[in-house]
C-alpha cells in the first residue's frame, strides 16, 4: 500500500496490498466481484488481525459510501449503513424520540464492525449490540446482495460473523421509546463477600472497575433508567466528583455523572464522542464467562493480582444477557465479561495475557473477537458448539473463501 494503515491502537499495521474507499454501492460491488481476497475495515477499533486480508488482499473501507438513516417510527426500527458510527446513529435515532437498547463504552465504533465481533455494553437483561439487529444486507463474493433477517435459518450466524460472509452494507435495528439515564459512581467496593448477582442487577447497566493493585473495586458505575427503581447501593460510598475509570485520566472525557439525568445516548457510553475514549495509549483483552462463575473467576484473577496489575491500566467487569447467535461470546449463557485495558506494550502484555488465560482455564472463557488473546484455536473451537453451522454458512455464501483471512482460518482449524 502507498499509505500506512493501522488500527486505532496502532499495534497492527495492515499488510494488505491496497485500501479502497468506494463512493458508490455499484463501485463496491464491482470491486468485490473483481478481487480475490477482501476484508472490510470498519472504524479499526479492534486490537488484533481480525480485519487483515493478508499481503495479497484488499482492505475495503465503506466509510465513503453515502450514509443512510431510515428511521421507521411506527415499526420502531432504523435501517442504517454498516459504516456509520454509533455516535451519529444515536443522535439521529434520538431526534425521533427513539433509543437503542444499549451502547458500548464508546460511541466511536462502526455499527457493522461492532456487531461482527460481538461488541457489548453492560446489563443483566441487555444483550450484546448484535441482539438489536433484525436484518443484515451483505454484498457477497460475486457482488450481489443477500438479505438475511430474523426467522431465516441463517440469521443466527449472519450478525456476529467476524466479517467472513461479505460486506455488510446496511443493518436494520430494533429501537424503543427514548429514555433518560442517571449515572451514579461509587468508590471502593470490597471483593470479599461480594454478592455479584445483586450488585450486577442493581441498575440498568453496571460496571465494576479495578486496577487489581489491591483487592476489591475502585469504582462502580451504575446507569439507572429514570423509569426504573431508584438507586440503592449500600455496599460502597458515592463519589463526590466526576471520575474517569482509568487512574490519572481527566473526567472531562467521560459522560456526565453525579446522578444528573440525561438522554440515553449521553449516559450509556462511558466516553464522550468528541473526546478520545479510554486512555488512548493501550491494548485490550476481554474474556466472557458464564455469569454464575463470576465470583470464583474474580477470585482466580485476584490470586494473580500482582502479575496483572504490573501491566494493567484498568479492568472492567460487566454483564451481557444470553443470546442465540452462533459466534457470539455470550451464546447460550448469561455472561460476565472481564475486560482488561493494558499498557501499550505488546511484549510485556502477552505473557500476562497467557497467565490470565491459565488462571481462567476451567471457566469456559470465550475471548472477545476484537481484542488481544492467545487462546489456542482448538480450545476456542470447543467453546462454540455452533461453529460447524457457521462454517457451512460461510461456505454457502463464499465458496471461494474470498472473505476468509488467516484469523478466520485459524478459528476454523484450516
Ligand atoms: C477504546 C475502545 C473501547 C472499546 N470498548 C468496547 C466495549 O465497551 N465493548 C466491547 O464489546 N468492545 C469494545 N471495544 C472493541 C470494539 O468494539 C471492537 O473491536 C469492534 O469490532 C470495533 O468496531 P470497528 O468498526 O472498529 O471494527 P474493526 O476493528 O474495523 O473490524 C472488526 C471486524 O469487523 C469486520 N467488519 C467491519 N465492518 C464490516 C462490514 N461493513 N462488513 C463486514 N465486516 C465488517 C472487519 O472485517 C473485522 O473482522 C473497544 C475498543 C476500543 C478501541
Amino acid at each position: 500500500m502507498t499509505e500506512t494503515v493501522t488500527n486505532w491502537a496502532g499495534n497492527i499495521t495492515y499488510a494488505a496490498k491496497e485500501l479502497h474507499r468506494p463512493h458508490t454501492l455499484d463501485a463496491l460491488r464491482t470491486l468485490v466481484a473483481e478481487s480475490t481476497r477482501v476484508r472490510v475495515l470498519g472504524s479499526g477499533h479492534s486490537f488484533n488481525e481480525i480485519a487483515e486480508p493478508g499481503p495479497d488482499g484488499t482492505l475495503l473501507s465503506i466509510a465513503a459510501l453515502p450514509p443512510e438513516f431510515d428511521v421507521d417510527t411506527t415499526a420502531r426500527t432504523v435501517r442504517v449503513s454498516g459504516g456509520v458510527r454509533y455516535a451519529e446513529l444515536a443522535r439521529r435515532v434520538a431526534e425521533h424520540g427513539l433509543a437503542l437498547p444499549n451502547m458500548a463504552s464508546l460511541p466511536h465504533i462502526s455499527v457493522a464492525g461492532s456487531v461482527a465481533t460481538g461488541t457489548h455494553g453492560s446489563g443483566v437483561r441487555n444483550g450484546s449490540l448484535a441482539a438489536a439487529v433484525r436484518e443484515v444486507e451483505i454484498v457477497t463474493a460475486d457482488g450481489s446482495t443477500v438479505t438475511i433477517g430474523r426467522g431465516d435459518d441463517r440469521f443466527d450466524g449472519a450478525v456476529t460473523s467476524l466479517g467472513a460472509l461479505g460486506v455488510v452494507t446496511s443493518l436494520t435495528l430494533d429501537l424503543e421509546p427514548a429514555f433518560e439515564v442517571e449515572q451514579h459512581v461509587f468508590t471502593e467496593l470490597p471483593l470479599a463477600g461480594l454478592d455479584f448477582e445483586t450488585v450486577a442487577a442493581s441498575a440498568y447497566s453496571v460496571s465494576l472497575f479495578t486496577d487489581w493493585r489491591r483487592p476489591g473495586f475502585r469504582q462502580v458505575w451504575l446507569k439507572r433508567r429514570t423509569d426504573q427503581a431508584p438507586v440503592d447501593f449500600p455496599w460502597a460510598a458515592p463519589a463526590t466528583e466526576p471520575l474517569h475509570p482509568v487512574p490519572g485520566m481527566p473526567a472531562v472525557n467521560t459522560t456526565e455523572q453525579l446522578g444528573v439525568p440525561g438522554p440515553w445516548h449521553e449516559r450509556l457510553p462511558h466516553f464522550r464522542a468528541e473526546f478520545t475514549p479510554s486512555s488512548g495509549a493501550e491494548l485490550q483483552s476481554e474474556y466472557l464467562l458464564p455469569r454464575s462463575t463470576a465470583y470464583d473467576a474474580l477470585y482466580a484473577v485476584d490470586k494473580i493480582r500482582e502479575t496483572v496489575a504490573g501491566v494493567l491500566q484498568i479492568c472492567e467487569v460487566r454483564t451481557v444477557a444470553a443470546d442465540t447467535q452462533w459466534l457470539s461470546p455470550s451464546y447460550g449463557r448469561d455472561t460476565v465479561a472481564l475486560h482488561f485495558t493494558w499498557i501499550e506494550d505488546t511484549a510485556a502484555v502477552l505473557p500476562v495475557v497467557r497467565r490470565l488465560e491459565e488462571a481462567l482455564d476451567g471457566f469456559d472463557a470465550r475471548p472477545h473477537w476484537g481484542k488481544v488473546f492467545t487462546t489456542p484455536a482448538e480450545v476456542l473451537r470447543g467453546r462454540y458448539p455452533r461453529l460447524g453451522d457457521f462454517r457451512a454458512l460461510v461456505q454457502g455464501l463464499d465458496p471461494e473463501s474470498k472473505f476468509t483471512n488467516a484469523f478466520v482460518r485459524d478459528v476454523f482449524g484450516d
